[in-house]
């Protein structure tokens, strides 16, 4: 199976799915989850028609911009950001996926404001209170929301999740609600316009809950060594 098959199998499932969620299968979005795969195996992606490149480790990203590794694509950050590598990461990338703090929020917005760009991002949910996940636990979230309010050169564009591996249909359907919840509420500078939940092994189930935005690594690329 070559990385274009294996795009258009992941297609056909996000359709069935969507059909199922009863929405347009066209307002989900793949973001291809590149991590560990060279730059050319990234375009092949690109080519075969994933609409996003999702990266996790802030050196590997530099690395493979240097390569024009993601040209044609739009390029998230998805990975676990320190609060260190924010410098790198603010400005070249569309969406930084994973803000999971307060702390970090404002670094962003910070760097934002220096080099004048304005920075869109989610926040991530530990929608399973996991000790070793990111995120905000889900009786934070309206707190960070409301705080992005009085943060210029940031935007909130909505939501993500990496939830446990059981029971992930509840966590989902958690999400969603946060997910309704906050768009109710609007607040400055958030609007829930993406959810990003489900992976390689669940995300039909999450497109079922309401994800319009999947992050797939190993359904593309194949297994990671
Ligand atoms: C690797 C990764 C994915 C994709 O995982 P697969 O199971 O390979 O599809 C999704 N999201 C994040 C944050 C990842 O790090």
């Amino acid at each position: 199976m070559t990385i274009a098959d294996n795009v258009r199998a992941v297609r056909e499932k996000m359709a069935a799915a969507a059909a199922r969620a009863g929405v347009d299968e066209k307002s989900v979005l793949l973001v291809a989850a590149t991590k560990t795969n060279p730059a050319e195996r990234v375009r092949e992606a690109i080519a075969a028609g994933v609409d996003v490149c999702g990266e996790n480790r802030v050196q590997e990203m530099l690395e493979k911009l240097g390569q024009g590794a993601y040209e044609g694509a739009p390029l998230h950050f998805i990975g676990q950001l320190q609060r260190n590598k924010v410098k790198y990461v603010v400005g070249a990338v569309d969406l930084i996926q994973s803000v999971g703090s307060r702390e970090l929020l404002s670094d962003i917005a910070a760097r934002a404001a220096k080099v004048g760009v304005t920075q869109d991002v989610l926040i991530e949910i530990n929608v399973g209170r996991e000790e070793s996940k990111g995120g905000v636990l889900p009786e934070e979230l309206d707190e960070l929301a409301a705080f992005a309010g009085g943060l210029g050169s940031v935007r909130i564009r909505g939501l993500m999740a990496i939830p446990p591996i059981t029971e992930k249909t509840t966590y989902f359907e958690q999400m969603f609600n946060f997910f309704v919840d906050i768009k109710q509420k609007r607040y400055d500078n958030v609007s829930m316009d993406f959810l990003s939940m489900g992976m390689s092994a669940d995300f039909p189930a999450a497109i079922e809950c309401g994800a319009n935005m999947v992050r797939v690594g190993s359904a593309i690329f194949g297994p990671r060594s």
